[in-house]
């Protein structure tokens, strides 16, 4: 019999939603929150109305989990939006989805976003030609990111192309799947990415700290 106590899935479970953190089981019968929709813990079935606050904190906790991203990192995600032109939490989702981590786990290198990470840190893949190897760096439109040549024929690179394979590629990503390639054709906006949140309590959150 399936056990649901895994440490990832209770994220999910205590956030409510499907934050997708462990490739193809999330899309499976034996994802958790399909089969337990309460948080975790022994009061996790008793529903608790939150407060205001409570409700942005957890806002806040889904869009941080959901990219594997620390505080320290979301808070300067979120300061650098609040300086920039341009609706705030708009600019903060986009820089999130522009990480290079994000955008190999879009392209489907990587079953999560945990494990596109691990592979960009591995030295997989390139940027307009150049070796980055940092998770979070942040991708503009028109660079091109591919798999090294050296790494093409990486076993682990395989498995997970093989698995991906038929993945949904977002619009604001060109992929050639034969050459493993991806370009960014626009800027992600709010409406690309497939997490459900109330982004404003975000803000309320952050602009009040
Ligand atoms: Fe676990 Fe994935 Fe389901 Fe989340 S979405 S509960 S990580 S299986």
């Amino acid at each position: 019999m399936a056990r649901y106590t895994d440490a990832v899935c209770k994220k999910c479970r205590r956030e409510g939603t499907k934050l997708f953190l462990k490739g193809a089981r999330c899309n499976t019968n034996k994802c958790a929150i399909d089969r337990r929709s309460y948080a975790p813990g022994q009061h996790g079935k008793n529903r608790v109305k939150l407060s205001e606050y409570g409700l942005q904190l957890r806002a806040k906790q889904r869009a941080k989990t959901y990219y594997r991203v620390s505080e320290s990192q979301f808070r300067k995600y979120y300061e650098e939006a609040f300086r920039r032109e341009g609706v705030t939490s708009d600019v903060l989702f986009e820089q999130l989805e522009l990480r290079l981590d994000n955008v190999a786990y879009r392209m489907g290198i990587g079953n999560s976003r945990a494990e596109a990470r691990q592979l960009v840190g591995y030295e997989m893949l390139e940027v307009n030609g150049k070796k980055v190897n940092i998770p979070s760096y942040i991708v503009k439109v028109g660079d091109v990111i591919k798999i090294r040549d050296s790494k093409k024929d990486n076993k682990t690179i395989v498995s997970v192309l093989e698995a991906n394979k038929l993945k949904a590629v977002p619009t604001w990503l060109e992929l050639d799947k034969e050459k493993m390639e991806a370009k960014v054709l626009r800027k992600p906006v709010r409406d690309d990415v497939d997490l459900e949140v109330q982004e404003n309590l975000i803000v309320e959150l952050y602009s009040k700290n």
